[in-house]
């Protein structure tokens, strides 16, 4: 399972096929996992799942970014989605990797750039949630994040339970609107655990941590049923408010769990990625759950 696992986090990695991959339109199953490339067909997919009564949160999909200029564009492209759907009056929020609007090329620049984001998201209230990559982009995308907290209300970020210090990390963010995640690098054994059940208790642990020790909104993200039941039966015995938190699962994956969780009173958002370039995301999906290849099988003997 692991060997499938790098086997697809290399392929994730490799940027001539991710650079091939952005001329073909959505392939290979991805369009079952990816909203849209373009703004039209994206705001019809988050429209339809918000009339299925569920939030939506939105990435643009972009991955090495070493240039001023491309950050620039996907800057550019956020806002416009923004935009978009502030007009159209779409219950979402924004889902921003810094590494895409120049973590990489240069912090100040990238600060400017998220500012330039909140202050446009502002405007309608609409939160933004700055996703979280490896272990390199942590320290400087919380710098940043401790920055802005200072002058935004409307942003938060994830904090990924592998890493040992999660716990610390989910108490250093307790007041503010947190998504939780198990985490979805390939980390070294110095930094994080390694094996599913550590991570699933550590996982658990600061879905409770963050729950009960401050005031601020979870996200729980999983497609994990065993984490959610448990999840559930803790909010029950400890008489949780449902307006205090929120389940995520990523387009396309268990939709009738999802449907099933807003039958049973839940909140629930769904991770809505779109654009052109989705490969590097489209083969971390297979990594993490190599029975996604079906998607893959499906699409092509059905073409
Ligand atoms: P897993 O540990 O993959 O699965 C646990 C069990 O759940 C499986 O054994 C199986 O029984 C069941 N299961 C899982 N998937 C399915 C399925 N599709 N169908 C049926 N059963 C299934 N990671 C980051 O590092 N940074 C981020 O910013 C980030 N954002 C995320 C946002 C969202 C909304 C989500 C859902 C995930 C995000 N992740 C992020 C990825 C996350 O870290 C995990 O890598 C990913 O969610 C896989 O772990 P899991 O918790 O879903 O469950």
């Amino acid at each position: 399972m692991g060997v499938v696992r790098d086997i697809f986090i290399g392929l994730s990695e490799n940027k001539i096929l991710n650079d091939a991959s952005k001329q073909m339109g959505l392939r290979f199953g991805a369009q079952k996992v990816v909203g849209g490339t373009g703004v039209n067909d994206t705001l019809s997919c988050l429209s339809d799942i918000n009339n299925q009564g569920m939030s939506v949160t939105f990435d643009n999909l972009g991955e090495f970014i070493s240039d001023r200029g491309e950050a620039l564009k996907e800057k550019n492209n956020i806002i416009k989605m923004i935009k978009a759907i502030q007009k159209e009056g779409i219950d979402a929020h924004a889902s921003v990797k810094l590494s895409q609007i120049g973590l990489h090329i240069d912090e100040a620049f990238c600060y400017e750039n998220i500012k330039e984001i909140l202050n446009t998201a502002k405007e309608t209230n609409l939160f933004v949630n700055l996703d979280m990559e490896n272990y390199v982009s942590k320290g400087p995308s919380l710098n940043i994040l401790d920055k802005l907290l200072k002058e935004y209300d409307n942003v938060g970020t994830v904090i990924q339970a592998y890493f040992y210090d999660a716990k610390k990390d989910v108490r250093k963010y307790k007041d503010n609107r947190i998504r939780l995640v198990k985490g979805a690098y390939k980390e070294p054994a110095t930094l994080a655990y390694q094996n599913k059940s550590d991570i699933d208790q550590s996982y658990f642990e600061i879905i409770k941590t963050h729950l009960v020790e401050g005031s601020g909104f979870t996200s729980i993200a999983t497609h994990d049923h065993n984490i959610i039941e448990k999840t559930i039966r803790f909010i029950e015995t400890q008489g949780i408010s449902k307006d205090k938190f929120e389940f995520q699962m990523l387009y396309g994956f268990r939709k009738d769990y999802q449907q099933d969780l807003v039958a049973r009173g839940y909140n629930m958002c769904v991770y809505v990625p779109y654009g052109t370039d989705w490969y590097a995301y489209f083969m971390r999906r297979l990594a993490e759950r190599p029975q996604n290849l079906n998607l893959v099988v499906k699409s092509l003997t059905s073409s």
